[in-house]
């Protein structure tokens, strides 16, 4: 079911991307309904705890965001660690993603149909997350992470691999007639509905920034149609729950 490029490990709960695995980076997502976000009712942290540890990540170490679909990206580091692993109150307020420089720094998104985005400068050793629903994708928090570490780092993109998560795509995201004013390109109409491509819209951010194409992985993963492996909050409604999508260099 899955594209090229991702390995998954039921056993685990977790996917990964090949390509960041060969630059000794883990960019991993969660997959089997285990609730990691922040919920108070599933005990989240023993869950966090035991989903990390797979991944030989320390989950008192990780830097999580409150996530207000915007896009603002905040460089993360030591001081960081921690913010937001063990409740909601600490995690970092105001942005929706986060790059680092520091290895053994693990960075994390929580979604449930919006798209996590996991970047890394191989070269560079930069690593990035983002969160990306249809508001971050209008304001390009993909191009503004890119615009970070091209300006910042001086990133190359050639030397820049990207992986997409899991998130509702063009065959279940039917959104209104507003959605026009939003996105020129990126709208699918099928019998007069309409469908935003939020992963198209991304990747094509990605290829307009000079990003190649054989460095980006598509998981190729819609929430809503494999519902049964993923939380689909359009699907589910309030009560659905939150995959982790994770990244940190080694
Ligand atoms: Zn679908």
């Amino acid at each position: 079911m899955l594209l090229k490029g991702i390995s998954q490990y039921s056993q685990y709960n977790y996917c990964l991307f090949d390509s960041f695995r060969e630059h000794n980076c883990i960019a991993a997502f969660s997959c089997g309904r285990i609730d990691l976000g922040f919920s108070n009712e599933h005990n989240f942290q023993v869950k966090r705890k035991v989903y990390l540890k797979k991944l030989r990540i320390n989950f008192h170490d990780l830097i999580c965001l409150q996530q207000v679909h915007g896009n603002r990206i905040l460089l993360a580091t030591e001081k960081e660690k921690g913010r937001g692993a063990l409740e909601y109150n600490s995690a970092i307020p105001g942005y929706d993603g986060l790059i680092t420089r520091e290895s053994f720094l693990p960075l994390a998104v929580f979604t449930a149909d919006c798209l996590p985005i996991f970047i890394l400068d191989t070269k560079q050793r930069l690593a990035a997350i983002l969160h990306a629903g249809w508001r971050g994708t209008k304001n390009n928090i993909l191009q503004a992470a890119l615009q970070i570490l091209k300006h910042e780092f001086s990133s190359r993109a050639e030397e820049i691999i990207c992986g997409l998560g899991p998130g509702i795509r063009s065959c279940c995201y039917e959104v209104g007639a507003e959605f026009n004013n939003y996105f020129s390109k990126n709208l699918v109409r099928r019998k007069r509905r309409i469908f935003l491509d939020l992963a198209g819209a991304n990747l094509k951010q990605l290829i307009e920034s000079g990003i190649p194409e054989e460095n980006i992985s598509d998981s190729g993963i819609c929430t809503s149609c494999r519902n049964k492996d993923f939380f689909s909050y359009r699907r589910e409604g309030l009560g659905a729950g939150r995959m982790m999508s994770v990244i940190m260099m080694k």
